[in-house]
């Protein structure tokens, strides 16, 4: 790893803010697309033949007017999509081996593999060249420590698993603690004490159980610096947290197609435009709901061009206190496959009702629930798990009815069946999800 490199692209991240109107970042994009897309035509013969038809687009720097792609035709052409010559089939077998073995430095040709954890079943995998991690390593620590490089920072990272990629950002000042989120709690309470992390990164369901050890007493920590990954951040979790550290929880959204946003001084979180640009694709206008399709300046290995995420993002009315140019965020709504789909009554069409319309129904009912999640069986049966003092249970589960029965009928949406069961949610290895669908579409029952 060439730490000079992750210096300069600490330093670049930190410090060079090139930008002092959205006009000049325009541009900026402007010329990183075409780079991104000539070394892209010029190396991936995947690209190569989907941009044949708009070379005269893209000699103009239109970038709208080219195919988008998603993760499944990523994964499909995967052997001409990558510019190193890594076949699908050895990726996996290579990855797989070492998630086994817990193994987490697999390599081909120099050239990390990671997978992508995949929550509908359909798992990725990724490719990262050395120089790609040094890029990445040297822009989160620009965006992440909360004060300089040279001070001494201990950060206990939890994850599901490691990778190279963590490991590379690795150096004498900074010391990275790395917990296995399948270790027992015994485990991460003991290590805690003793590594007594000044930065505290974990997925939001586990830093309301480390700040619920900290009331406790069983743990003393005093991180200087709380950052969620990995999961949507509830209001009410953020909270919990916030309350029992006394200070703003930041969030980091980063996910194996890139480094996407992380928050500001004032906890908004901010898309990372320096690195990565977004095009809106609107769910809801109105209410700033969309889907983001991305194309990353740095990822040379396995380009990410005009590719469609599985997100939803909420962006935020109005302009951030902290000065940012870079767009502002409203929250990290959830994965498209968590809208919840209604049946219209008036023609008998699906309904979009999107995880943001229920979280707020769920939360304006009582400030009573402290803790909740809400599955959709199938269209007309909802199924709601509320943590709640015993003496205000049956008042929150009628106002919680009300709610969400005013919000089926402002859809013009046939009303569902609500049925609530206890609250048993345990922190395991899969991702936490407040808003979770398991019907799929076109399903009748
Ligand atoms: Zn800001």
């Amino acid at each position: 790893m060439n730490k000079l490199r992750i210096l300069q692209q600490y330093l670049k991240t930190k410090y060079g803010s090139r930008f002092s109107n959205r006009k000049q970042l325009e541009r900026f994009h402007k010329q990183q697309i075409k780079k991104q897309l000539l070394f892209t035509i010029e190396n991936s013969p995947f690209y190569r033949q989907l941009y044949a038809p708009f070379l005269e687009e893209i000699e103009k720097g239109q970038l709208a007017a080219l195919p988008i792609i998603d993760k499944e035709v990523m994964m499909e052409h995967f052997d001409t999509l990558n510019t190193v010559n890594i076949s699908k089939e050895e990726a996996f077998r290579v990855a797989f081996e070492a998630e086994k073995t817990r193994n987490f430095s697999p390599t081909i040709r120099h050239i990390t593999v990671g997978l992508s954890s995949g929550t509908s079943g359909n798992r990725g995998v990724f490719l990262v060249s050395e120089e790609e991690q040094t890029l990445w390593a040297g822009s989160v620590i620009g965006k992440v420590l909360p004060s300089s490089i040279l001070h001494k920072h201990t950060i206990a990272f939890f994850l599901r698993a490691n990778s190279n990629l963590y490991e590379a950002t690795k150096n004498k000042r900074i010391s990275f603690h790395f917990f296995d989120l399948l270790d027992s709690f015994q485990q991460h309470i003991t290590r805690l004490n003793e590594v007594n992390p000044s930065i505290l990164i974990a997925p939001p369901s586990m830093l309301r159980k480390i700040a619920s050890w900290q009331q406790e007493g069983l743990i003393s920590i005093c991180p200087q610096k709380i950052i969620s990954v990995a999961e949507v951040l509830e209001d009410m979790d953020s909270a919990f947290i916030r309350a029992t550290f006394q200070q703003t929880v930041h969030q980091v959204y980063q996910c194996t197609e890139g480094f996407l946003a992380t928050t500001c001084s004032q906890g908004t979180l901010h898309i990372n435009e320096d690195l990565v640009h977004i095009e809106k694709e609107y769910l809801d206008q109105e209410n700033g709901i969309f889907v983001p399709i991305i194309t990353d300046f740095m990822r040379k290995t396995q380009p990410i061009i005009r590719y469609r995420l599985n997100d939803i993002l909420i962006e935020k009315k109005t302009a951030c206190s902290c000065g940012s140019l870079f767009l502002a965020l409203e929250r990290i709504d959830g994965r498209c496959d968590d809208i919840f789909i209604g049946r219209s009554e008036l023609d008998n069409r699906e309904i979009s009702i999107f995880p943001d319309f229920i979280r707020r129904a769920i939360i304006f009912a009582s400030n009573e629930i402290q803790q909740f999640k809400v599955i959709q069986h199938s269209l007309n049966n909802i199924e709601i798990k509320l943590e709640v003092p015993p003496e205000h249970l049956e008042s929150c589960q009628s106002n919680v009815i009300q709610e969400l029965h005013a919000l089926w009928s402002t859809k013009k949406c046939a009303v569902p069946h609500i049925f609530f069961s206890h609250y048993d949610i345990q922190l395991h290895d899969k991702k936490l999800k407040r808003i979770e669908r398991l019907v799929s579409h076109g399903e009748q029952i």
